[in-house]
């Protein structure tokens, strides 16, 4: 029997690979909108951070689509306010 401690995987540089499903994106960001009062960027902006990120050697698909900087999930990060490109090298998109 496992205990609850050693079921828990990590989330961040992990050996296996993880998806997250287009449906996970929006319950996430459901709760990020309701329960944390943040906000969405219009659609351009989203779509042009997003296409920076995938184009990014920081960027994790086999991860869930994480950035390795921040290890939050690019698909959500990119449609928030107030998010920014954490690249420590030079920040892609503000
Ligand atoms: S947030 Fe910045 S560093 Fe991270 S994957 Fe996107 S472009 Fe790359």
């Amino acid at each position: 029997m496992t205990s609850k401690r050693e079921a828990i995987r990590p989330c961040r540089d992990c050996s296996e690979s993880v998806h997250v499903s287009e449906e996970q994106v929006e319950e996430i960001l459901h709760m990020m909108l309701t329960r944390r009062n943040r906000q969405l960027v219009d659609q351009e902006t989203a779509s042009r951070r997003l296409e920076l990120c995938l184009a990014c050697d920081a960027y994790h698909a086999d991860a869930g689509g994480t950035c390795q900087y921040c290890g939050c999930l690019v698909a959500v990060k990119t449609r928030l306010e107030g998010e920014h490109c954490p690249d420590p090298r030079q920040p892609k998109w503000e």
